[in-house]
């Protein structure tokens, strides 16, 4: 299998316009990224994001393929709407390859400010069980739980992959198993981000091949196309990247040989 660079994780439906995400998925092919992982972070974002995994079927997102993933933030956890529930498997049911997400746990000052941690555990808590009975991967979001976030998903035996997404929190032991893929962007591996640098260097001696780019785009003002600098940094801190997107391709089934 080839080595592949992938874009574990952005919000490309928070681009300011159709014609600038148009721009920035033309740099993303031009530097070789095959395929974008676009999670949600509250309802609004279903539809937009069924729209473009259906232009990426239908060949318009420049040969990038889009991966949507459907669910709700934490930091919305106490405005998510009663419905939620019904309205997300309905959701899910019109996505090709739907992962849920982005859904966790922040327990960090802008999360707290938020949504309490109660209904933060409430909205994470569903979300793993819809995951667990249909058997989906998940994106996840953590932000100061200690623990209790590994701990959360462990119960649930029948989510297929796990997708961390920025997480420089150390992390246990049983969360080393192969379903776990651990995402980082330019925010902690750019030379002079001492402590994001350290926790990919102390993951990459443990699980090199679960390791892989994110841009977070717009975060940052970082874009898809940045993740190929990303790949490189974390190369250079003991990860393979390259491996690991391949695997999380196979995964996910992001190129179905038939
Ligand atoms: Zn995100």
């Amino acid at each position: 299998m080839p080595h592949l660079t992938i874009d574990a994780h952005a919000h490309l439906t928070d681009a300011p316009s159709a014609a600038e995400l148009d721009a920035v998925l033309t740099r993303a092919a031009s530097a070789s990224v095959a395929a974008v992982v676009t999670a949600a972070a509250r309802r609004g974002d279903w539809e937009p994001i069924k729209l473009l995994t259906e232009a990426s079927a239908a060949g318009r997102t420049s040969g990038v393929r889009i991966v949507g993933a459907l669910g709700v933030h934490p930091w919305y956890a106490a405005t998510a709407a009663p419905v939620w529930e019904d309205e997300l498997q309905e959701g899910l049911a019109r996505l090709d390859t739907p992962l849920i997400g982005e859904i966790g746990l922040d327990f960090g000052p802008k999360g707290l400010a938020a949504a309490p941690k109660e209904s933060q555990r409430e909205l994470f808590a569903a979300q793993l069980r819809l995951a667990d009975e249909t058997r989906r991967p998940i994106v996840v979001h953590a932000c100061r739980t200690g623990g209790e976030l590994f701990a959360a998903i462990r119960p649930f035996r029948r989510i297929p992959a796990v997708l961390v997404h920025g997480s420089v929190e150390s992390v246990p032991r049983e969360a080393l198993s192969a379903r776990f893929f651990f995402s980082f962007s330019a925010a902690q591996t750019a030379p002079g981000q001492r402590r994001g640098r350290e926790a990919v260097r102390r993951l990459a001696a443990l699980v090199p091949e679960q390791i892989v780019p994110e841009s977070d785009y717009p975060a940052g003002g970082r874009e898809p196309s940045a993740v190929v600098e990303t790949a490189a940094a974390l190369e250079e801190l003991g990860a393979r990247p390259g491996a690991a997107g391949a695997r999380f391709s196979e995964i996910f089934d992001l190129f179905p040989s038939t």
